[in-house]
């Protein structure tokens, strides 16, 4: 185990803190007086010097009993931070595996022509809102709402015919293959 004179941490901190330094220290011997900077294992005091969200760093002494209590807090938030990263990290590599697993089983076929169809592109189709909204109104244009709906487009070779999908999956499928 390391027996450092000094640790600065980063956030996550308690109370949103920016930076924090633990100092260790303990009582000059002899005359003079005041304390020096010393390794933990002598350590009588710690200066706790914490940054928080005004920027400001606030420096207080504390005894060694709360300077561990708050190293043990911060010991606890990053363990915590590291499990949420993980977490996240394993189900987001999960979604990309199963999506690449449906990816695999698909592919595209021309119901006309029996052939492979192949792969366009991403393009925007643009839209005009909802349909009723237009049925019900006579000013046409003044109501338009336009938006637009990604698509991976998927053509055949043979009869034009198109296959859209909206880009869930990774695209081109595996099974396809780019025109030329
Ligand atoms: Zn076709």
């Amino acid at each position: 185990m390391d027996d450092p004179e000094e640790v600065e941490f980063a956030p996550p901190l308690p109370d949103n803190a920016l930076a924090a330094t633990v100092t260790f220290l303990a009582a000059r011997g002899g005359l003079a007086p005041g304390y020096r900077t010393v390794p933990r294992s002598q350590a009588t005091h710690a200066q706790l010097v914490i940054t928080g969200l005004s920027g400001k760093p606030v420096s207080r002494r504390v005894e060694l009993g709360e300077a561990e209590a708050w190293l043990a807090e911060v010991r606890a938030l990053h363990a915590r931070h590291a499990t949420l990263d993980a977490a996240d990290r394993t189900r987001t590599e999960n979604i990309r595996q199963a999506n690449e697993e449906v990816a695999a089983q698909i592919s595209p076929t021309c119901p006309h022509c029996d052939v492979p169809r192949e792969y366009v592109g991403r393009h925007h189709l643009m839209t005009a809102g909802a349909p009723e909204h237009l049925a019900a109104s006579g000013e046409f244009f003044g109501r338009i709402r336009a938006s637009a709906i990604v698509v991976e487009q998927y053509a055949c070779p043979r009869c034009g015919s198109l296959e859209l999908f909206r880009p869930l999956l990774p695209h081109p499928l595996p099974a396809t293959q780019r025109p030329g």
